[in-house]
């Protein structure tokens, strides 16, 4: 049953960082209430959400509290503790369901529900002791990359290896009994499509944009990505077939690599409003946080059309005391209390005529 949240009544996000505050703000534009569920008070949503509930998000008592407010409740980030993702869906409509998160969460889980669908991924060996390694390392040649299969994020969590001693080293290191050792992928670009899915079973994706990360973390993102268009198709399809796979709702991110070999590989699934998407409220007629809202509320989506070309920097640490000089451009600062170097402090987009 598609139940409908209508303006004046109240959503639950869980997380308070820069995601859940676009995604409050964009509520917020649709006479939508939001409750976030945070356990750090001087968030960034702390000053767009209508109520906070700052608690620690395995305490039942709390899970009752919040979802009592709420008639649906989503989620900014995909490394929520699963049962609090059931205990939440057992009280309350949850979107992403379960289902999603469980998937996504885990690197594993989630290449191996992406090779089920026929959907080619990295090279890959599931790493639970040492000793797989030096096996992994029997069907890799050349660089790799160590993944932790739970939380990672902004290239935490994951160290590049030349050989299978420098990859032994990175999982000790790591201090993660689970992990994923990957083929190093030389691709000649990096882009993502990110989509949304309501419960009436439409599907809309934005144009994908070209994605440049320096150490892990998400610099700029361009559209249009400069694709020919079989590979903006086919990853669109691609999308698609996930979206509907896992009976999503809401909106979702999907990030590709295209190799030399023009292969298109699936590298990642984000459960989630996404940084590879920050530029759509300024370059469509309506961005990816209000689509969350209206897929969150049951609502139909907004025209996706987009109006103009875009280039989205983020800006990270210390670059936000420049912020003067970006006077002329939509400028995002997502108000967190304390600058650290790598630490994501807020975005900045640059519109241009539509170029095709
Ligand atoms: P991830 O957390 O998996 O999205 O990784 C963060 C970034 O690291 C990606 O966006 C890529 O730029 C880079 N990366 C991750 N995995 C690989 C790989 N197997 N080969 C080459 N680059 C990778």
């Amino acid at each position: 049953m598609n139940e409908i949240i209508k303006p004046g009544e109240r959503i639950g996000i869980v997380g308070g960082g820069q995601l859940g505050r676009m995604l409050a703000l964009a509520a917020a534009n649709l006479g939508v209430k939001t409750v976030v569920l945070t356990e750090k008070e001087d968030c960034p949503a702390a000053r767009a959400a209508d109520e906070m509930i700052v608690a620690p998000y395995r305490d039942a008592g709390v899970l009752d509290l919040f979802s009592s407010q709420c008639k649906a409740i989503t989620y900014e980030f995909e490394n929520i503790p699963l049962d609090v993702a059931e205990y939440l869906a057992s009280r309350c409509s949850l979107r992403p369901g379960a289902t999603a998160l469980a998937v996504t969460r885990d690197r594993l889980s989630e290449k191996t529900f992406l090779q089920a669908l026929g959907i080619a991924v990295t090279d890959f060996s599931a790493i639970s002791y040492e000793g797989d390694i030096k096996s992994a390392y029997e069907n890799f040649t050349g660089d790799t990359v160590l993944k932790t299969r739970l939380s990672g994020y902004d290239g935490k969590g994951q160290a590049l290896a030349e050989t299978a001693e420098d990859a032994l080293f990175a999982y000790e290191n790591l201090g993660d009994a689970k992990a994923i050792l990957e083929r190093f992928v030389d691709f000649t670009k990096e882009f993502s499509v990110v989509a949304a899915r309501n419960a009436l079973g439409e599907f809309i994706a934005y144009d994908p944009s070209e994605n440049i990360h320096a150490g892990g973390l998400l610099r700029v993102s361009k559209v249009p990505a400069g694709l020919p268009a079989n590979h903006i198709e086919k990853a669109i399809a691609i999308t698609e077939k996930i979206a509907v796979s896992l009976h999503y709702i809401g909106v979702l991110a999907v990030e590709f690599f295209l190799t030399a070999k023009n292969e298109l590989l699936v590298n990642e699934i984000a459960p989630r409003v996404h940084n590879s998407g920050h530029w759509t409220p300024e370059a469509c007629l309506t961005g990816q946080f209000e689509q969350h809202i209206r897929a969150v509320c049951g609502w139909s989506f907004g025209d996706i059309r987009r109006h103009s070309d875009a280039v989205l920097k983020n800006i990270i640490g210390d670059e936000v005391s420049d912020w003067a000089q970006h006077q002329k451009r939509a400028l995002r600062i997502y108000g967190k209390s304390e600058i650290l170097p790598g630490r994501k402090m807020g975005h900045v987009t640059e519109l241009s005529p539509l170029s095709e």
